[in-house]
């Protein structure tokens, strides 16, 4: 009655096997040879379950005249969570609404991309520059200089923003997900961190052997950022030490890759214009650093910001005057000097290395949060 499919369509999940011609010739058999028990049930249950069951009957007929009934955001299944709803792990501070229901499948998540939810904004902030990243800033590249250095810078960014909105889109099916998709999140800074890293030394010209002791120090400092960042969610994910923890990590991790500007940054010379750009977005980082940690305006007003404007979202913003600070600062820097094969080889062989430390390390503890998480129940 409540969900107009047969039997065994229910067992085998009603959002898996599609409504047919047969199912429907069964239902209405069946329905004729019920018609005394459906009537007593009715006769049991309130009048305001009667008045919800009629509509969802009517917005069915109407599905089934448009020919729309087997979409997989049917009614049923289209009504948005309020942060009661769903388990704790997936709540955000000071937003009460807006969020997508859980275990639905990879399709309705993807769908979700064009549908309104308190995520959406967070998916397109990042998923839409991508594209402009790939089409305006990577494909010219490839296309005509081929500057190694940029393109390393390119990809850590691209790897950034495409981690960012996948997370975003799909880490809300249940809690295991939503750790495996925030640690996909994380490698995405971490690969971005070191290439910004990566860029600015090489375009500095330092002689091999600092080369060799910057990178290792590099590896290291972006590693540890890495691997306490993902460590302490997956186990400590409420230690309210743990956004301690990952400030001082990110603020290492951010010298680190300030080091090879820190002359400059002294200096402050005006023919030095790319120096303005990273200036620019070492501001804007502080900035998204506040609303990234202090949930504002959501904490002002709770439920007013669920869908727009609440602080990941400026976040997200603040990141991309980040990332076009950090670019225009690029640009200036790798304008005019030769780069030899040894240099370019050197940073490709780092970055190579740091993708198989993140690739690894997201395999081990994909398992580690799988064992974790698969137990835990809605709270
Ligand atoms: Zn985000």
């Amino acid at each position: 009655m409540v969900t107009a499919r047969s039997w065994s369509s229910i067992t085998d999940g009603v959002d898996k096997t599609k409504s047919s011609p047969e199912e429907r010739q069964e239902m209405q058999q069946q329905a004729v040879s019920l018609v005394n028990q459906i009537s007593q049930i009715l006769d049991t249950i309130p009048k305001e379950m009667i008045l919800v069951l009629k509509t969802n009957d009517l917005l069915r007929s109407i599905e089934h005249r448009l020919g729309t009934e087997n979409r997989s955001d049917g009614f049923l299944e289209e009504m948005l969570l309020q942060s009661s709803d769903v388990p704790q792990i997936l709540r955000r501070n000071y937003i009460s609404s807006g969020y997508r229901p859980l275990n639905r499948s990879i399709h309705y998540y993807l769908l979700s991309a064009f549908r309104l939810h308190n995520e959406l904004v967070n998916v397109w902030s990042h998923g839409l520059p991508l594209f402009i990243l790939l089409l305006y800033y990577i494909y010219p590249e490839v296309k005509e200089s081929q500057r190694i250095q940029l393109l390393v810078l390119y990809f850590g960014i691209g790897c950034l923003l495409a981690a960012s909105a996948l997370t975003h889109l799909l880490h809300s099916r249940s809690p295991c997900d939503h750790i495996f998709w925030l640690i996909i999140d994380f490698s995405g800074i971490a690969i971005f961190s070191f290439c910004t890293g990566l860029q600015r030394h090489v375009c500095q010209g330092s002689s091999t052997k600092f080369s060799v002791y910057y990178l290792a120090t590099l590896t290291l400092v972006v590693g540890l950022q890495y691997l306490t960042t993902c460590l302490l969610y997956i186990h400590r994910p409420f230690w309210k030490k743990r956004h301690l923890i990952r400030f001082l990590t990110c603020t290492l991790s951010t010298i680190w890759i300030n080091i090879p500007l820190f002359e400059r940054y002294f200096d402050q010379n005006s023919d030095d214009l790319g120096i303005h750009y990273h200036i620019r977005a070492v501001q804007w980082l502080i900035l998204s650093s506040i609303f990234m940690g202090a949930s504002f305006p959501e904490c002002m007003a709770k439920g007013v910001f669920d869908f727009f404007c609440y602080g990941h979202q400026l976040f997200h913003l603040c990141i991309l005057a980040v990332i076009w600070n950090i670019i225009q600062g690029a640009q200036y820097d790798c304008l005019e000097r030769e780069f030899s094969t040894e240099q370019n080889q050197l940073i490709l062989h780092s970055l190579i290395g740091m993708l198989i430390f993140v690739f690894v390390t997201v395999i081990f503890l994909r398992q580690d949060a799988a064992k974790k998480y698969e137990k835990v129940v809605m709270m």
